[in-house]
């Protein structure tokens, strides 16, 4: 018998067709003797339509605590349906809100950290054989209010519940057959991962790729948390993500490793770079500050102004200065949603500075080839470029890592982009991956 933790994302709970079927399986769980804490999300696009009406009656911007409570509305309604639906197949369950389960946050309304979790209510539940069933992306702050841990929080929830109760996996069930190396809404031949390091997940996440929160990751990767991402529209094993394993590169669905030499096979020489996937993200704009005097600490008072401005920065690449006055430019990448924010703290600082300009490039986007190895191995970078170059897309901005090599081009060209160096690793599957529901919003 094993204590599994199963989470629903909102295309898995859509309807009440979806809900019923969601109910099924957590009762066929059940049934065969597992113990079953379940973690739901907001149906279909709830949360969405939330915001939405939030910004309606609000033009001005609404108020992060009351906005907290309404968006956390989306996972009740769920929670409680879906208790509903377990019952009514004979099978006890119960449904608990993120704070009655325990779930203690500090007070940053829409971005809310996990401070402490302790699901006792849960864990009794359990104890008496039947099923709990907690609302994802919420919690309480230390002041009783509630709060929400940000877009995607109901994997983080999820994984944090799985690690208080000690479970033996956290499935997470969403609207693909798993990870795969590429998103397949993107790359409709992309292969699926059967197993995968924590390490090469985590910056699939944090370059993007949104089938999991990046926290969920982080916290699994702390507690240990072993996680299984599949459909929940299907019966096929999904993606293994695998806690204290070597860096071994992705497994792919025809049982092998993707190396970077011209044969595929898990006997590749040991040192060749392993390619787990593609990451990519849309929603990226970039600043440069053009003329910035070349001298120490130029850099950290442009980028400290945006920081203090509750932006968080991507990349970040200064020139080096030619110039006979010794300018150089500064360009950094930040979500476009924050692009206002930032040119304004920038601008501030221009005079002060003596910065000749700042230019803000909104609508650009990031492609992240990932794997292990990737750094130490030039040839990969020289594959890479050269299949976008073939494609014809100009590449904007580059930035590496020892598992990873991310470039930024304009987000329109951006989805060929993906395709464009997912061919030339090679990485393309016969069959085509199945997207069973869902907008990939
Ligand atoms: P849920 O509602 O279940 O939380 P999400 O929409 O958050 O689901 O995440 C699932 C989606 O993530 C998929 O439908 C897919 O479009 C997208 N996705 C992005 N990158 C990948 C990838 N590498 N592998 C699989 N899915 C991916
Ligand atoms: N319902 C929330 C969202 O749409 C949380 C989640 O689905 O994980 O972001
Ligand atoms: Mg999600």
């Amino acid at each position: 018998m094993a204590l599994l933790v199963q989470k629903f994302g909102g295309s898995s709970v859509s309807d009440v067709d979806a809900i019923r079927r969601v109910a099924q399986r957590v009762a066929a769980s059940r049934a065969a003797g597992d113990d079953v804490a379940v973690v739901v999300s907001a149906m279909g696009d709830t949360t969405d339509d939330l915001l939405d009406l939030a910004g309606q009656v609000s033009p001005n911007g609404p108020p992060e605590r009351e906005l907290d409570m309404l968006l956390t509305a989306g996972e009740r309604i769920s929670m409680a349906l879906l208790a509903m639906a377990i019952q009514d197949l004979g099978t006890p369950a119960r449904s608990f809100t993120g704070q009655q389960a325990g779930m203690r946050t500090d007070s940053s309304h829409g971005r809310a950290r996990l401070l402490d979790v302790t699901p006792s209510r849960v864990a009794e539940t359990l104890k008496r054989g039947e099923v709990a069933i907690v609302a994802g992306f919420q919690g309480v702050s230390e002041d009783e209010d509630i709060t929400t841990l940000g877009r995607g929080g109901s994997d983080t929830t999820a994984v944090a519940l799985a690690a208080a109760l000690n479970a033996d996996v956290c499935e997470i069930y969403t609207d693909v057959d798993g990870l795969y190396t590429a998103d397949p809404r993107i790359v409709p031949t992309a292969s699926r991962v059967t197993r995968i390091t924590i390490e090469e997940t985590l910056e699939m996440a944090a370059q993007g790729a949104k089938i999991l929160h990046l926290r969920a990751v982080e916290y699994a990767r702390r507690f240990g948390v072993p996680l299984h991402v599949r459909s929940s529209f299907s019966d096929q094993e999904g993606t293994w993500i695998l806690v204290d394993r070597p860096l071994t590169g992705a497994l792919h669905q025809d049982g092998t490793t993707r190396h970077t030499s011209d044969t595929t096979t898990t006997e590749d020489p040991m040192e060749d770079p392993l390619i787990s996937g593609i990451a990519h993200d849309k929603s990226l704009a970039k600043i440069t500050v053009v003329g910035v005097p070349d001298r120490p600490g130029a850099a950290a008072k442009v980028i400290g102004a945006v920081s203090t401005a509750g932006v968080s920065i991507d990349m970040i690449v200064q020139n080096v200065s030619t110039s006979p006055e010794g300018l150089s430019d500064i360009s950094f990448t930040l979500p476009e949603a924050d692009g206002t924010v930032a040119v304004a703290a920038v601008r501030e600082l221009q005079h002060e500075l003596g910065v000749a300009d700042v230019l803000y490039t909104s609508h650009v986007g990031k492609l992240s080839l990932i794997g292990a190895g990737l750094r130490s191995n030039p040839a990969v970078a020289q594959r890479m470029f050269g299949a976008l170059a073939e494609a014809g897309i100009n590449i904007e901005m580059i930035s590496t890592s020892e598992i990873r090599i991310s470039v930024i081009t304009d987000q329109d060209v951006l989805e060929e982009a993906v395709r464009a160096v997912h061919r030339a690793f090679r990485l393309d599957s016969d069959a085509e991956a199945v997207v069973y529901g869902g907008t990939g919003r």
